[in-house]
């Protein structure tokens, strides 16, 4: 991408009416019904530029990286680290040097819970999070107590889904070694205020690490202005491919970090005795990585960065007010989150129905929403219900998918009745 994209973000904002096109899966009917997708959240549909993308390198460019001399593997080369490039500059990395590759926000919260965290906790110590985490922002750190003798703590929230943070500086002491913390919540939609967390962990000298799965999407992400140590995302979930994701860390940290796993690449020398590590992010890509993930994420990043989170930001609340219009116009149905600040996420209940009975039903009018707990159970626990149905909103959404949800689900309510 290198300057060409952000800079087609002001000369060409695609027109969003015709964005389906782009997407051939939207093109397909299901159960005779035109696919009304409904489940970004869990993961975005690819666009042509993507698909093709990624079979023209395959055609074209692939080898294995790093290590041949040979001009293809040199161009192989070049290409993921163009994607390093790429993803620093999305999300406004000091250098790519910043940047690691591994396989999505999971990967990359278990890699720092492993190495940062592994160092810096100690046996009394504390890891405060937050009370709406995804599991893949919980586990890793109840792991990580559990073998240190530390403790979690969470940062409570309001009923409407919104972080409770008059609560957060009773919560830290001298104990508290790190916050980890949901951009956007997954379950809710709430957008939390990173930055004002930050602030509160650099008054303490606490590093914070934000799971950046639900916003690379949907918000422009600055790495330097929210000013977090390490921000992780998923390919997938930004109209990318499956098994590529990104840590950034700042690179003073990265520097300081013990290896992740061990293998070829990671290395600067190996004999039985020892062996001695490349610096960061090579340190923390051991073995192949995926190669044509990384390169279908750079066209994934430069597809949306040439519609621009201006349009992207507009139409996707545009369009959240009014799927909350309506939707709160069905008698019985309560929306679960809806906090102030929040994305393109809607959990709701609907009275006297399960979730899965609403699910089902809707796949039979061709509408993909999710439902189930969300890997978010403390949320559902928080709020009183075992599960909700979530309908998330990508680019590619429009009003007429929303009156199809809501046109469903009085057909749910018919046959319940
Ligand atoms: N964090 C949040 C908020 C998520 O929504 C998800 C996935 O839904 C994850 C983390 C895990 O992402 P992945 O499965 O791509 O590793």
């Amino acid at each position: 991408m290198g300057n060409t994209a952000t800079n087609s973000i002001e000369s060409m904002s695609k027109n969003l009416q015709n964005v389906k096109c782009d997407f051939p899966i939207l093109q397909k009917t299901f159960h005779g019904k035109r696919l009304t997708y409904l489940d970004s959240a869990a993961s975005t549909q690819k666009p042509n530029a993507v698909i093709d993308c990624i079979s023209n390198f395959l055609k074209n460019d692939y080898a294995n990286i790093h290590r041949g001399v040979y001009a293809l593997s040199q161009r192989s080369t070049e290409r993921y680290e163009k994607a390093r490039r790429d993803v620093a500059q999305f999300i406004h990395a000091k250098t790519p040097k910043e940047i690691v590759f591994l396989r999505g926000t999971t990967e990359g919260i278990n890699l720092i819970a492993n190495t940062f965290g592994r160092a810096r906790v100690g046996q009394g110590d504390e890891v405060l999070i937050s009370s709406m985490e995804h599991h893949s922002n919980i586990v890793p750190w109840q792991l990580l107590c559990l073998e240190k003798k530390a403790q979690l703590k969470t940062i409570p929230m309001f009923k409407d889904g919104s972080l409770d943070l008059s609560k957060i500086e009773s919560l830290i002491s001298s104990k508290t070694k790190l916050i980890s913390i949901v951009h956007v919540s997954n379950a809710l939609g709430t957008i939390n205020p990173i930055k004002d967390i930050v602030e509160i962990g650099k008054k303490h000298d606490i590093p914070v690490i934000v799971d950046g799965a639900q916003s690379a999407a949907h918000l422009e992400v600055n790495v330097q202005e929210l000013g977090c140590d390490f921000f992780i995302f998923s390919g997938h979930k930004v109209y990318g491919p499956t098994g590529i994701g990104a840590l950034y860390g700042r690179y003073e940290l990265l520097k300081e970090m013990p290896p992740y796993q061990g293998g070829g690449e990671m290395i600067e020398s190996v004999s039985f005795e020892k062996s001695t590590f490349k610096l960061p992010p090579d340190r923390f890509e051991a073995g192949t990585p995926d190669i044509m993930g990384a390169v279908g994420l750079s066209a994934a990043i430069e597809y949306i960065s040439e519609i621009g989170f201006d349009t992207i930001g507009k139409h996707e609340a545009t369009l959240l007010k009014y799927a909350h219009k309506q939707l709160q116009q069905i008698k019985g149905l309560e929306i679960i989150g809806t906090a102030l600040s929040k994305s393109g996420v809607i959990s709701f209940v609907l009275d006297g129905i399960h979730p899965h009975d609403i699910a089902t039903i809707l796949d039979q009018d061709g509408i993909a929403v999710r439902a189930g707990h969300h890997c978010a159970q403390p949320v559902m626990d928080y709020f009183g219900v075992p599960a909700t149905t979530r309908a998330s909103i990508g680019i590619y959404n429009n009003e007429e998918d929303i009156d199809a949800l809501v046109s469903a689900l009085h057909h749910v309510q018919e046959i319940f009745k």
